[in-house]
């Protein structure tokens, strides 16, 4: 962590910390995205576009996957002065341009509109614990937060090796699936380099389609076993047909790799800090730490990586305790006595 800065009495606190997630690959990325700053009228308009009310075309293009919006933006001056003028397109330009350029930079941008990714941001909450949620899994545009993005496999994605021997499914099944192509960078606390552009493909709805294929859990699960089972046949027939003794054979891989949770690169190239639009208030918020619960590594309620809005830290000290001397004091039920 580099930086602590107080925020409020002493209670909760903005922790700078480097996780390497896309937002830190960002700021060494120039794709080009940008708020118009030159006020000259533009040439060339829109054609038959021009005759609808500007109302109804950004409800069209608001609806529009981030990839298909950008493009129609890049058209002509007009264009990007129309795409840049939706209010909610706008807004994340505004405050947190990395989640436009981040989805474009790992070509999931053609999985959710503009829209999607507006209406995820006005929601604080982790789509899979309830906590508030300081980030977005971009393969499919999740609201998530840390301790559920470096520990449930959702948010850990799938190699193609690994969607066909894990859930049975081929490429003609796979080319279907919400997936991302890695961007070169380093990744997790560690810094872990990674230089390969690899596809990765969405945990969930890979197994959400190799249920469907197979019928249940289990024949899915029975189908992939008996996958393995014929390749590690094969692999055995060759080494003892082998007259070198099968140094060129690769034997097949039937384990998952080692995960390594918030150490593994692959937990964060999809996911980005995000902040959360309330609309009540007129500045984004992007979450807070408590301050006494940051010595406290091991579990919920209280770990130091769980973040709060303002509103969800007056929770967190009504089910914790107040903060004396920088620690939780819990209060005492009268009636339990
Ligand atoms: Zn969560
Ligand atoms: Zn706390």
């Amino acid at each position: 962590m580099s930086a602590i800065h107080k925020t409020s009495e002493s209670t909760y606190i903005f922790l700078d910390i480097k996780d390497n997630t896309l937002d830190d690959i960002d700021k060494a990325s120039h794709a080009d995205i940008r708020l118009d700053s030159d006020l000259d009228s533009p040439r060339y308009g829109l054609g038959a576009l021009e005759k609808l009310p500007l109302e109804i075309v950004h409800l069209a293009l608001v609806r529009l996957d981030v990839r298909s919006l950008t493009v129609f933006g890049r058209v002509n001056k007009r264009a990007r002065l129309v795409t840049n003028s939706i209010p909610q397109f706008r807004r994340i330009l505004v405050h947190a341009p990395a989640l436009i350029r981040g989805s474009l930079n790992i070509e999931s941008a053609r999985f959710f509109s503009c829209q999607d990714l507006y209406r995820k941001l006005s929601t604080a909450e982790c789509d899979s614990c309830g906590d508030f949620g300081g980030y977005l899994y971009l393969v499919t545009c999740r609201r998530v937060c840390f301790l559920c993005f470096t520990a449930r496999a959702d948010y850990l994605p799938l190699s193609r090796k690994d969607v066909t021997r894990k859930l049975g499914l081929d490429s003609k099944h796979i080319v279907l699936l919400p997936h991302m192509k890695s961007f070169p960078g380093r990744y997790s606390p560690r810094a872990i380099k990674c230089r390969r552009r690899e596809t990765l493909f969405d945990y969930s709805a890979a197994r959400q389609a190799g249920i469907a294929i197979h019928g249940t859990v289990e024949s899915m699960e029975k189908y992939a076993l008996e996958m393995i089972s014929k390749k590690l046949e094969n692999y055995n027939l060759k080494l003892s047909g082998s007259r070198t003794g099968g140094a060129h054979l690769r034997p097949p891989r039937y384990e998952d790799l080692f995960d390594g949770h918030c150490s593994n690169p692959r937990r964060f190239m999809g996911i980005i800090r995000a902040p959360y639009f309330d609309s009540q208030l007129p500045s984004p918020e992007w979450g807070l730490h408590c301050i006494a619960c940051k010595s406290h590594h091991y579990r919920r309620p209280i770990h130091w990586r769980r973040k709060y809005t303002i509103s969800g830290f007056q929770d967190h000290v009504r089910e914790c305790g107040e903060i004396k001397d920088g620690q939780h004091v819990p209060s005492i039920n009268v009636e339990a006595v």
